[in-house]
């Protein structure tokens, strides 16, 4: 007696439904943050200002205000401004051991425009990761 029947795949009752919308990659909601377009659906524009986030997506309507970055941008800029600054100031003070106004005409501009440069970009890249592990998101929606 042989088995010819295909093996039927048990499922609970209360088995979640599989997602109907293609699942967002996190690589992917964060490049498209990081390049301050909408990490859901990479038309519409992520950012209303220069650090302000749009209330929601024109495009598809995701709720791009709701996701509160608050300190973490600030933070990963910060850290790697200072990996960038701080061995080139080490380094420049032990090879040539210029004068102050030395350093402080090269290392504060390129402080200040690096800082600058990166805080928008790692600020959408932020919100890119947050939307796509459900931050800001309403509790009903998955
Ligand atoms: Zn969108």
């Amino acid at each position: 007696m042989t088995e010819t029947a295909a093996p039927v795949r048990w499922r609970s009752a209360d088995a979640v439904a599989p997602p109907v919308a293609p699942v967002l990659e996190t690589r992917t909601a964060m490049l498209r943050g990081l390049r301050g377009i909408c990490p859901a659906c990479g038309q519409g524009k992520l950012f209303s200002g220069f650090l302000s986030v749009s209330d929601s997506c024109a495009t598809c309507g995701e709720k791009l205000g709701q996701i509160r970055a608050d300190d973490a941008p600030p933070y990963f800029t910060i850290f790697a401004v200072a990996h960038v600054v701080v061995p080139g100031m080490l380094w420049l003070e032990k090879a040539h051991a210029p004068d102050l106004w030395i350093h402080a005409a090269i290392w504060l501009p390129l402080t200040l425009g690096l800082t600058l440069a990166m805080m928008r970009p790692v600020k959408g890249a932020t919100i890119g990761l947050m939307l796509k592990l459900g931050f800001g998101r309403d509790a009903g929606r998955t």
